[in-house]
């Protein structure tokens, strides 16, 4: 028997109807190329995104046709998230950081009809447009004065295209499964591959990133969007801001730590969201000019993913900034969010220490997500917080496979392979040890390589670490610890093995630590570790070391 409840489908339109009926004067901010701080509210948007699907159809865009956007957080790339999207096209967010090699690929493979950009990359755009094969126009992103003297064909303006439009629409009834956005991952192997969402995948997300449990963005907070829009949908903000009505702000291409620490200053922004690499910068400005973010804030959340948030990270936004750091782990195939670092009641009597144990662990799932770890023959491990294992996982926003490509993705009970190495602990506390193809394998066991990482950044003297595995005749492979020291300060190699000491294990102790001035990283702020295995390629450990 079937129940008799309405079967309404989730569309991503009805978030920003949504907002525009219940939160119509609620405000979007937004630092712009062009310069100024842009107020908009949710009814602007919700006005302007129906101008936005009216321009498209009067661009001959079709149910469908992926639409690419190269742009910053700001309110001219949230009216595309729900104009393109809602009118049944498919938005494409370009992260401009990818090779331009990778983008010319990508736009390719996706044949996006049409590029809107914002002005800072007009210079990309004006290089690369000769070898998009499928675009039919470019949008800049501005308003008639602003306008980017490059010859590309069929330029527009976006002012000019929106506001000639009338802002009645009527948003299509399309089926939930709908292919809403496309966004490519980063593709540190290989070329980069599309994760195709659907309105169904990006409204259920959006309800776990409002669930207490899960980001707890609700009407009452005030949120920096650092995470770009380019890089999973801002993490899936922008949607869920509209389904509960959130403040948002929006820094552009200000990502430095004094417009960050600014914006949330003048906008008392009380959840800002973002990678490690950004809130280094911010620290780096905080401690140059002496501030006080705990009396000038209005901070209380800060929300880290994307690589493992370090403990002396978690620490310091603690102690200098009184926010409290929710630990998130997930990635582009899963629109991202997989697990969330919530306490949990019987925290509360936990030391101040032994919070940021918790915390230093990517989190427990939120209903929608399952996950299990499985050895190399894909049986199931303990979740006793020490087995660790190939993390696999399932659910309504994780993808089935890629956008083009014909690959069976899933293993016989529907799960996807993340490619990190991880265990998971009684309560559900999932921890990264590892990404499958880093970790370091010293005489059949396992070594991590982001605990030895992530205890090496707890030296003072340490502003960067990266561990990989290097040959070893008897061992197989053992650790080697590449340190980037703090400017001004000075460690040496015999200070950090005596500092690591007792904090991991004494086998997994690095066999030799070498310094150097910078690490290579993707364009989404990760360590390149095959690009460190390549430099250190002929690199002979130490004699002593055997
Ligand atoms: P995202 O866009 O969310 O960074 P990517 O698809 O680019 O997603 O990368 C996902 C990978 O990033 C994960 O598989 C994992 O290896 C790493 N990652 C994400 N969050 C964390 C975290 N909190 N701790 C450790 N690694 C993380």
């Amino acid at each position: 028997m079937l129940g008799l409840m309405q079967n309404r489908p989730l569309l991503i339109s009805s978030l920003i109807e949504h907002a525009n009926a219940c939160h119509p004067g609620t405000e979007i901010v937004s630092r712009t190329v062009e310069g100024p701080i842009h107020r908009c509210t949710y009814g602007d948007i919700h006005r302007r995104s129906k101008q936005v699907a009216n321009a498209l159809t009067a661009l001959g865009v079709e149910p469908g046709d992926r639409i690419a956007t190269l742009a910053w957080n700001g309110y001219r790339h949230m009216e595309l998230y729900f104009g393109v999207s809602g009118m049944g096209a498919v938005l494409h967010t370009i992260n401009p950081r990818l090779f331009p090699e990778q983008i010319e690929y990508i736009v390719n493979h996706a044949e996006d009809q049409y590029l809107f950009f914002d002005l800072s990359f007009a210079p990309l755009v004006a290089k690369l447009a000769p070898a998009f094969r499928s675009v039919k126009g470019f949008v800049a992103m501005t308003d008639r004065a602003h306008m980017p003297a490059i010859d590309v064909p069929n330029l527009n303006c976006y002012e000019e295209l929106v506001e000639a439009q009338s802002p009645e629409y009527a948003w299509p009834a399309l089926d939930e499964n709908t292919a809403s956005s496309l966004c490519y991952t980063s593709g540190t192997t290989g070329h980069p591959k599309g994760v195709l969402y659907s309105h169904r995948s990006t409204v259920l997300h959006s309800f776990a990133v409002c669930a207490a449990d899960g980001i707890g963005l609700g009407s009452a907070e005030c949120a920096l969007l650092v995470v770009p829009m380019f890089h999973v949908n801002a993490w899936g903000t922008p949607y869920a801001g509209a389904m509960c009505g959130a403040r948002l702000v929006m820094p552009g291409p200000g990502l430095d730590g004094k417009s960050v620490y600014e914006l949330m200053r003048d906008e008392k922004v009380t959840l800002a969201l973002g990678v490690p690499t950004v809130w280094l910068m911010l620290f780096k400005h905080v401690d140059e000019n002496r501030l006080a973010p705990k009396r000038e804030l209005s901070l209380q959340r800060v929300v880290i993913g994307g690589s493992a948030a370090p403990q002396a990270m978690c620490e310091k936004f603690d102690s200098d900034f009184g926010a409290f750091v929710v630990h998130a782990w997930g990635m582009t195939e899963m629109s991202p969010l997989g697990t969330i670092c919530n306490l949990l009641p019987k925290h509360a009597s936990f030391t101040a220490r032994q919070r940021l144990d918790v915390q230093k662990k990517q989190g427990r799932t939120i209903f929608g997500v399952e996950l299990k770890i499985v050895d190399g023959e894909g049986r199931r491990l303990p979740h006793d917080g020490v087995a660790f294992g190939h993390l696999m996982a399932r659910g309504p926003w994780v993808t089935s496979g890629y956008f083009g490509d014909s690959e069976a993705l899933l293993d016989n009970e529907g799960y996807f392979d993340t490619g990190d190495v991880a265990t998971i602990d009684a309560d559900g506390y999932m921890q990264i040890t590892d990404r499958s193809k880093d970790v370091i394998k010293s005489g059949g066991e396992w070594i991590s390589s982001i605990d030895l990482e992530n205890a090496a950044v707890g030296h003072p003297a340490v502003a960067e670490a990266a561990v990989i595995g290097v040959p070893h005749e008897k061992w197989q492979e053992r650790p080697l610890l590449i340190v980037v020291p703090k400017q001004g300060h000075e460690v040496s190699h015999d200070e950090l093995l005596a500092f690591l000491e007792g904090k991991v294990a004494k086998w997994w102790l690095p066999d030799d630590v070498v310094f150097v001035d910078e690490l290579p990283h993707t364009a989404t702020g990760k360590l390149q570790k095959l690009k460190l295995r390549e430099q250190f390629r002929d690199y002979r450990l130490p004699e002593r070391a055997a």
